[in-house]
């Protein structure tokens, strides 16, 4: 009789899964975001609200917060990115190990938001590359559920076999931080 599982099957495949490196690699690691929480302003609250049992971003295998870059890989930029803190965040990120990732979580962290002063950065992507933004003023815990699952949909394309000896993300930008004051 015709097999029509289209599932694994170990007696059909003999406990052997042929699959793409890419595929493996990228399904362990959307299934294993480790956040830094870069909380920076008001949005930082929204993102504690997501680590909270109603929004539980465990759901999603998130909840690792973690304080030191060593052991995180996708930084959530949550608040205004000022210039005092803007080389503080750069060097955080710098310590971070690839593959690593960033989302711009709110109105702030993306475009500066409604402060266009001196003091501010108009995103934090002057500095850092920035793999996701989220609107909102604040985004809600929802919206940056949203984000995170398309960031997962966005490492799930990756090339990661290829990238394991090139990683693809851009240079961050230095001009932004050699401006600092310069903002009217
Ligand atoms: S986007 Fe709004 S809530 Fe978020 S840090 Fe800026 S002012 Fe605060």
């Amino acid at each position: 009789m015709q097999n029509t599982n289209l599932a694994y099957d170990s007696k059909v495949e003999g406990e052997i899964i042929v699959t793409q490196a890419d595929a493996v690699i990228n399904w362990i690691r959307k299934h294993s975001v480790w956040p830094m929480p870069m909380g920076l302003a008001c949005c930082a609250i929204e993102l504690m609200a997501a680590g909270a049992s109603r929004f539980d971003i465990s759901r999603f295998g998130m909840e690792v917060m973690r304080f030191s870059p060593r052991q995180a890989d996708c930084m959530i930029v949550a608040g205004t990115v000022t210039y005092k803190m803007a080389e503080v965040v750069r060097r955080i990120y710098e310590q971070m190990a690839e593959p690593k990732w960033v989302v711009a979580m709110g109105a702030c962290a993306s475009t500066g938001g409604m402060y266009r002063s001196y003091a501010t950065m108009q995103g934090v992507d002057r500095i850092i590359p920035v793999d996701v933004y989220v609107s909102g003023c604040p985004p809600r815990p929802e919206a940056l559920l949203d984000a995170m699952i398309k960031l997962q949909d966005k490492i799930g394309r990756e090339r990661s076999a290829r990238n394991l000896t090139a990683r693809n993300h851009q240079p961050a930008q230095t001009a932004a931080l050699a401006g600092a004051g310069k903002e009217s």
